[in-house]
């Protein structure tokens, strides 16, 4: 047995890590199991882009007959691998429903509030902490190679600026001031002031190392198996580590949750969604600013010494093998939206697996049928923006409080 302590964390990524924080910020002794090295799942080398500008689901009019259209193009941003899996099934099944007009926009409205308060967050936590992560208030610039493309983004960017999301639509050569790398084609911009970024494996590795210094215990290489309760509690989690007792367990395992929390009989509506990133020495000339290319999309981000281009959405399952084709159609797509640039030939490629919800909220709720567990998942495209304020509303579940905001919206019932 490795002790009591309050709060057993499943999970060392971005959503454990700031769940454990708010934790211990309580006054809470809180221990951290992490099957691998902490942030070695989709918290790695992700685009580290903070976007309360992104308030529009995955889930909206439109996505499932796209989808379902790029999937007959090999190259294309999104694939789903043809199988028989009744989960999968069910997910799309939801997620068909979730793209109805009416869920979209409460949809828009229940993200855009967490997304900011988020990131507000996010600047309190960086800023406070003195963590080092290339934290940078650049902002974020969509780009559009077809006229079709940004005609659609700006009635996008119009619904958003209904709701109070910072944006600015920009002609071709205002785009082009702010980022002379990209290509006299490009059709227009959208610019987010609000946007930040950072260097996301420094984030994790720095917010690890002040949780440690706070007491927070953190055991890396240390599965979690399975659990033991009694009268509605867990009472213990079974890791390779040996069993750990806690008054209150948070299950943060990323696209891992959906295969843990089936050893106790529960369904989780979440699939994995693999994402790759290709990170290249920075070429001279370099966007020096985060960008969007939309199209295709595909994020770009100018990190310290680094520049890291990340798309793809696949829902192919605990798959994390590495499609080659799919990362050098991430490379060639974006030579459509910048010019000038050498690529070397030396490039870091990874691959993430993000924890999808079908309506594209996370969720944030107690695990029906126990009193002591709490999810923490399916943040999606969001997870680094998501964190901070996912972590500090885990805690006032944990504590009993009132939460910062409705968590109704983020309750398993909801895709009943
Ligand atoms: C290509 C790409 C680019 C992205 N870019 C952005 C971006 O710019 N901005 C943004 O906000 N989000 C972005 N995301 C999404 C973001 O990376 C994820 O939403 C986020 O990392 C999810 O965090 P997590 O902590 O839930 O999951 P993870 O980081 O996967 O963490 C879960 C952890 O749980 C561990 N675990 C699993 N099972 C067990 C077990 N049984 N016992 C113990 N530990 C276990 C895993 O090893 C893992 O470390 C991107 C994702 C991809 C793939």
């Amino acid at each position: 047995m490795n002790g009591d302590t309050d709060v057993l964390v499943v999970g060392g990524g971005v959503i454990g890590l700031c769940s454990a924080y708010y934790l211990a910020e309580q006054g809470l002794r809180v221990s951290i199991v992490e099957q691998g090295e902490i942030g070695s799942g989709c918290s790695g080398a992700n685009a580290g882009l903070i976007v309360p500008s992104y308030s529009i689901p995955l889930a909206a009019p439109g996505a499932l007959g796209q989808g379902l259209k790029w999937m007959l193009q090999p190259d294309s941003p999104f694939y789903i691998k043809p199988r028989f899996d009744p989960a999968l099934c069910s997910w799309l099944w939801k997620f068909r429903r979730a793209c109805k007009p009416q869920s979209m926009l409460q949809g828009i409205r229940v993200l855009r509030h967490l997304n900011y308060a988020s990131s507000e967050l996010c600047e309190h936590l960086i800023v406070g902490e003195s963590l080092t992560c290339n934290y940078r208030r650049d902002g974020w610039l969509m780009t559009y190679t077809t006229e079709r493309g940004f005609q659609k983004a700006v009635e996008e960017a119009r619904l958003l600026q209904s709701y109070d999301v910072g944006l600015k639509i920009l002609k071709p050569d205002e785009a082009r001031e702010m980022v002379p790398t990209l290509r006299p084609e490009i059709c227009g911009g959208i610019f987010s002031q609000d946007d930040t970024h950072l260097n996301p494996e420094k984030f994790v590795q720095a917010l690890a190392r002040r949780l440690n210094e706070k007491g927070v215990a953190i055991h890396p290489h240390t599965g979690a198996l399975g659990f033991t309760s009694s009268g509605g509690s867990i009472t213990t989690v079974r890791t390779t580590g040996g069993d750990f007792r806690a008054r209150h367990v948070v299950l943060a395992a990323g696209a891992w949750s959906a295969g843990l929390v089936r050893h106790l009989g529960l369904t989780l509506p979440v699939q994995s969604a693999k994402g790759y990133s290709i990170s290249i020495k920075k070429p001279e000339p370099c966007p020096q600013i985060p960008l969007y290319l939309s199209e295709v999309k595909v994020a770009v981000t100018p990190l310290e010494g680094v520049l890291r281009f990340a798309g793809k959405l696949e829902l192919v399952g605990m798959n994390l093998d590495i499609n080659l084709r799919r990362v050098d159609a991430i490379m060639s797509a974006s030579k459509d939206y910048l010019h000038n640039i050498e690529y070397p030939d030396t490039m870091e490629i990874w691959r993430g697996l993000r924890p999808c919800t079908p309506d594209g909220l996370p969720i944030i709720d107690r695990l029906p049928g126990y009193d002591n567990l709490i999810i923490a998942t399916g943040h999606c495209m969001l997870g680094v923006t998501l964190a901070p304020i996912t972590g500090k509303l885990v805690s006032q579940l944990v504590c009993g409080q009132a939460p910062d905001m409705d968590l109704a919206p983020f309750r398993m019932a909801r895709f009943k």
